[in-house]
C-alpha cells in the first residue's frame, strides 16, 4: 500500500512538473525561466508541500485502521524502528526543533502534521526568496516582486491572455531580446539603435532610441531611468499602458531587424 502511495506521488510529481511547463507555455515564457518565478507569480507552493500533506494524511489513516490490518501493523513497525520515511520526518522535526528526537513519543509524530507543514512552507518560501535574491541571470526580479504568496493581479483580472503573456515576459525577463538571460547569440548588443549597449528589458523599455517617440507618448519622457523602468514593471497601474507600448515597440523592432 505504501509502495502504491509512493507510485501515486511520483505520478503526481510528474503532473506537477507538467503543470509548471504548461504555465510557461501558456504565458510563452522560455523553458529556462526559473521555476521559482512561476511559483512566485502564481503565489503557489511547490509540489513538495502537497505530497507531504498527502503522505501525512495517508499515514494518519493507516494508524487509525484496525490494528489487525496490515497497513496499521507495517506503519507501526516502521515508526517503532524508525525506518524509511519515519527517519525523514524525524530529521525534519529535529531541524525545525518541533520536537526533540530523543523524547519523541513516536505515535504522536503525525499529530504534529500541521506544525510540520507550516515549517516546511516557511522553509520553502525562504528558499524561493533566496533564489530570487541570489539569482545570477534574472537580476531585477527581486526589485519587482513583493508578496510571493499572492497570485499577481495581472493573472487574475480582465487582461487577455495575450496581454498576460507580454506582462509575464517582461516581469520574468523572458522577452526575446538579444540580452535576455541565457541567450545563445553572438552579441547581446541592441541592433535596433546601435549605441553599443546590451539589449535587455531595461534598455528595450526605457533607453532604446528607436522607441523614443513611443516612450514620450506612453510614459511622458523620451528616456526612462532604471528605477523608473522598474517602477513600471512592478506597478500594475501601468500595465495597460505597458502592454500597448510593448505591442508597438515589438512591431517597430521586428520591422527594423528585417530591413
Ligand atoms: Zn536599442
Amino acid at each position: 500500500m505504501l509502495w502504491c502511495t509512493s507510485m501515486g506521488l511520483s505520478v503526481f510529481l510528474r503532473r506537477w512538473r507538467e503543470f509548471i511547463d504548461f504555465c510557461k507555455k501558456l504565458l510563452w515564457l522560455p523553458t529556462n525561466t526559473p521555476n521559482y518565478m512561476i511559483l512566485a507569480e502564481l503565489g503557489r507552493n511547490s509540489v513538495n508541500l502537497f505530497t507531504t500533506k498527502i503522505h501525512l494524511d495517508f499515514i494518519d489513516k493507516t494508524l487509525k485502521a484496525d490494528n489487525i490490518r496490515y497497513i496499521n501493523v507495517i506503519t507501526k513497525h516502521m515508526i517503532l524502528h524508525k525506518l524509511g520515511w519515519v527517519r525523514w520526518y524525524l530529521d525534519v522535526a529535529t531541524r525545525f526543533s518541533i520536537i526533540d528526537n530523543d523524547t519523541l513519543i513516536q505515535l504522536s509524530l503525525f499529530e504534529l502534521s500541521n506544525c510540520y507543514l507550516q515549517h516546511l512552507q516557511l522553509e520553502e518560501q525562504s528558499n524561493i526568496q533566496n533564489n530570487i535574491y541570489n539569482a545570477q541571470k534574472h537580476l531585477y526580479y527581486k526589485d519587482i516582486i513583493e508578496d510571493i504568496t499572492d497570485m499577481k493581479s495581472y493573472l487574475n483580472t480582465d487582461f487577455k491572455v495575450t496581454d498576460m503573456r507580454i506582462i509575464a515576459n517582461i516581469r520574468c525577463e523572458g522577452l526575446q531580446v538579444f540580452g535576455r538571460p541565457w541567450a545563445k547569440v553572438e552579441s547581446t548588443l541592441c541592433k535596433v539603435c546601435n549605441i553599443n549597449v546590451v539589449e535587455d528589458v531595461v534598455h528595450f523599455l526605457g533607453e532604446c532610441l528607436a522607441f523614443e517617440r513611443l516612450c514620450i507618448e506612453y510614459f511622458n519622457k523620451p528616456l526612462l531611468l532604471h528605477f523608473e523602468v522598474i517602477d513600471i514593471i512592478k506597478n500594475s497601474a501601468h500595465y495597460h499602458k505597458l502592454v500597448s507600448y510593448m505591442r508597438l515597440a515589438l512591431k517597430i523592432r521586428k520591422d527594423k531587424l528585417e530591413i
